[in-house]
């Protein structure tokens, strides 16, 4: 969904994001409705996007390697500016300092990929740590089993447990 910037009206744009296409075509696996919506406005030479995404995406564990669901519930902003033809060639990094902290993309054709946005808002929503619960017992590093739904033997033997070490905490 590619929204070209002379297509957005002085009144700016409102519009709910209905195709979730962009989910799968990123890799994401979500369950359920996907909720999107988008406004864009223009300031200046500066556009303006502000959007709400609601989703529910499946994940894996890093500790168990189970897929788990996570809700993203996020609004965001991002500021877009378009590159003039000569500045194409040398996005300088003082270009970025020009006194404003607001994060800016620029853009060097004048359109705005909604798809490619809400994307990228995904994967910042998304936790540094993916985990399914926050008391994951992770996988046995002998026999590999899932130690949230079996107990296997190794895992008890081991020490290894951080149950162990908190047993031994208490004794001392
Ligand atoms: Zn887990
Ligand atoms: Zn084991």
């Amino acid at each position: 969904m590619r929204i070209k910037l002379d297509e957005i009206p002085a009144s700016g744009l409102f519009f709910r994001v209905d195709d979730d296409s962009w989910v799968s075509a990123n890799d994401f696996v979500c369950q359920g409705p996907v909720q999107a919506t988008v406004s864009l406005g223009k300031d200046g030479g500066r556009i303006l996007l502000a959007g709400t995404l609601h989703l529910t995406i499946v994940l894996e564990c890093d500790r168990c390697l189970d897929s788990f669901t996570y809700i993203v519930d996020e609004e965001f902003e991002v500021v877009f500016e378009l590159l003039a033809k000569e500045e194409e060639a040398s996005v300088a990094s003082d270009h970025f300092c020009k006194g404003s902290e607001l994060d800016v993309e620029f853009l060097a054709e004048p359109v705005v990929d909604i798809f490619s946005v809400l994307a990228q808002q995904l994967y910042l929503a998304l936790p540094d740590k993916k985990l399914c619960c926050d008391n994951c017992l992770g996988l046995c590093p002998e026999c590999g089993a899932n130690l949230n739904r079996f107990s296997c033997n190794c895992a008890r033997g081991s020490g290894a447990s951080p149950f162990n070490v908190l047993a031994k905490l208490k004794v001392h």
